[in-house]
């Protein structure tokens, strides 16, 4: 080999060097771009690691979302641009070919002649046919001239990368602006909701209020209508029939009077307005009476109602008694309304609660009635829904939602079991405190029925001595009206004047008292010429016998434990003095003897059908009432026309009278 073709190797050998380290010089760039992802990372990542590798002045890119053109350089500055002012790159844009630019460092004196050339090339990224942006590199060293040539590669490189990442991040930009409508969309529906929800909610409280204001205002008219129809009931002066028309009006009263209250109960829950107001009361007592008049309600219809306690059932508790009995009511009216025949089980029991002093009250009330199908046993605890054939015919649908709401401000819970055609159980559950049955005192007064004194007794003088206004009060509102003499000390002392100076036949006295107590005052009275004459009645609050005890020993004759119930005050007259007392006659039972109908022909239909006829007039309810008269009409025209005409007079006491009649 010759010395030429020797050198000319060697130059060879050295330019494939230089290539080789130009190529590693791309690959290296090439991977440091792709190290990151995300447009604006990969544009500063490129300028930077370009400035790096290569050098330069300045880097510049431009490039297009859309139909924008958007600018970044090396130093940071970025820009959406509106024209491209540098002609070289709008020259790039147009042509979609690379340039380069030489020009000449000339006010340079530290760098020698050799290094005032500079190269700025202006290189179009474009992909197949596609111009994604211009890349511009100013002033180049004149010793990356020859990395030039190797640029396509790098480039075509860049331009897909961009065009990936422009893509990208349009989807992106696109993404986000959805989600953006949407979460404002949403956000609009959620808005409109709540105000919907405001808006109804406030207008439910409104109506609630109103009706519950508006139900009120009715009840107390009612309550008149009914008073007085009562009152003139009793009247010896009316006749018969005028009689029997206050019964309409009465039964009708009380039907309107009890829808009413369904109402505004309702009312009252929705508005929030209901509160439980606990008391100790006599459960025991409750229940029986709730299962007695129930109990008249089940056998009118043939059907047996049976009820079962536990033995360990408390006998008295603190709960809401009036709720517990609206609940008890209302299940068990229910199980009578829905049952047609065989028997309704009433079962109480108990649970063991978290808390020692209280209890779970578990009462289950299980008819053998239509039952209620399992799709409908969700809903018959919304207001005013009914289900089953007839039942629109038989309430409002008030009655369970009441039930429940009651139960559920009571702490407890409700549930049902039920099979079509078998029967349903419903089953609740409440806490209630156990109670002694001191504390059943609280329990309100019987109903007073002692309307006079007998006549031919003498004028009894009671004194009442009690320091507290209301309670002398309501001693002098029980007795006044009877015709006794009454008189009134505040405190011991004035006790022993008055009994001095007026000798009565007896004393109620209070004990706890200022100045002098009562224990004292007795023992002073009795001490007194006459005082052994005069009986003293000892009202007390206390229950201790050791108490009791003392007073006895002063000289108190009885005791009536506070508070008491009027008929006590009664019947501790009657003992200590033997005072007879007139008790309130029982109502008279209208006799009424039919003049349409002829009683042993109407005896003679089926004892089932002359029992429905008698609900449905029990009831006042006008359609089963005509209905059971279609049937009897089929057996009996004669006996249905004086039904008939009954009906149309509204006269149901009429039909009932016949019903009852022997
Ligand atoms: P309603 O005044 O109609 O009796 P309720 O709220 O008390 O209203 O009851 C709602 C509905 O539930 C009733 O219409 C009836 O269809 C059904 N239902 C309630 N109790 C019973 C039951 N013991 N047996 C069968 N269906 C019942």
């Amino acid at each position: 080999m010759s010395n030429d073709e020797l050198e000319k190797l060697r130059q060879r050998a050295k330019k494939l060097a230089v290539e080789k380290s130009y190529l590693q010089l791309i690959i290296q760039l090439m991977s440091r771009i792709s190290m990151v992802s995300g447009l604006e990372n990969t544009i500063d990542n490129l300028l930077h690691s370009v400035v790096d590798v290569i050098g330069g002045a300045n880097l510049i890119l431009y490039y297009q979302i859309d139909d924008e053109t958007f600018y970044t350089d090396v130093y940071g500055k970025k820009q959406k641009l509106q024209t491209i002012a540098d002609p070289q790159v709008a020259e790039a844009y147009r042509s979609g070919l690379p340039t380069e630019y030489e020009h000449h460092f000339k006010d340079t004196q530290l760098i020698s002649a050799e290094f005032t050339n500079a190269y700025t090339w202006v290189y179009p990224l474009k992909v197949g046919n596609q111009l994604i942006g211009v890349f511009k590199m100013e002033s180049l060293h004149i010793a990356m001239r020859e990395l030039y040539e190797h640029l396509p590669l790098f480039f075509n490189y860049i331009a897909l990368v961009l065009k990936n990442e422009i893509l990208g991040y349009t989807r992106l930009q696109q993404i986000n602006q959805q989600l953006e409508q949407e979460i404002i969309h949403r956000k609009q529906i959620e808005k409109d909701l709540r105000h919907a929800k405001t808006v109804a909610e406030e207008a439910n409280q409104a109506k609630s209020i109103f009706l519950a204001n508006m139900s009120h205002e009715l009840r107390t008219p009612m309550n008149a209508v009914l008073g007085f129809s009562k009152i003139m009931q009793t009247d010896p002066e009316i006749t018969e029939s005028q009689r029997q028309n206050l019964n309409i009006i009465n039964r009708s009263g009380t039907h309107l009077l009890n829808l009413i209250n369904d109402i505004l109960d309702m009312a009252k829950i929705e508005a929030g307005r209901v509160v439980i107001e606990t008391e100790p009361f006599d459960l025991g007592e409750t229940v029986r009476d709730i299962v007695d008049m129930m109990r008249e309600r089940a056998e009118s219809k043939h059907l047996q109602l049976f009820h079962t306690e536990n033995s360990a059932l408390p006998r008295f508790v603190e709960a809401d008694p009036y709720k517990l009995r609206q609940i008890l009511i209302n299940l068990i009216g229910n199980a009578i309304k829905y049952t047609e025949t065989g028997s309704i089980n009433v079962r109480f029991n108990i649970k063991n609660h978290v808390d020692q002093n209280k209890v779970w009250l578990v009462c289950e009330v299980e008819d053998s009635g239509v039952g209620i199908k399992a799709e409908d046993q969700g809903k018959i605890f919304e207001p005013f829904v009914q289900v089953g054939k007839n039942s629109s015919q038989k309430g409002t649908g008030l009655g369970l939602p009441i039930t429940k709401q009651y139960v559920n401000l009571m702490g407890g819970t409700i549930s049902l079991t039920s099979q079509v055609n078998k029967g349903s159980l419903f089953r609740i559950e409440l806490p209630v405190s156990k109670v002694s049955a001191e504390d059943i005192m609280a329990i309100k007064p019987h109903q007073n029925q002692v309307v006079g004194l007998s006549p031919n007794q003498i004028l009894y003088r009671l004194l009442i001595v009690d320091d507290n206004f209301e309670n002398r009060l309501l001693l002098k509102k029980i007795l006044q009206p009877l015709g006794f003499q009454l008189r009134e000390a505040c405190n011991g002392q004035e006790a022993i004047e008055i009994f001095q100076q007026w000798q009565p036949h007896l004393i109620w006295m209070d004990i706890r008292m200022p100045v002098m107590g009562g224990k004292e005052a007795t023992r002073q009275i009795k001490a007194l010429p006459n005082g052994k004459d005069t009986v003293v009645v000892a009202l007390t609050a206390s229950v201790f016998e050791d108490q009791r005890d003392e007073l006895f020993k002063a000289g108190v004759d009885a005791f009536v434990s506070k508070p008491y119930r009027i008929d006590e005050i009664f019947s501790c007259l009657h003992q200590c003095l033997n005072v007879e007392f007139i008790y309130q006659a029982l109502e008279p039972q209208p006799v009424y003897v039919s003049e349409h109908v002829p009683v042993k022909q109407f005896k003679a239909l089926p004892a089932a059908l002359q029992s429905q006829l008698h609900h449905a007039a029990g009831q006042l309810d006008l359609e089963q009432t005509a209905s059971v008269i279609a049937e009897i009409n089929a057996l009996d025209n004669h006996v249905a026309t004086g039904l008939q005409h009954y009906l149309e007079q509204m006269d149901f006491q009429a039909i009932l009278d016949l019903c009852e009649s022997r």
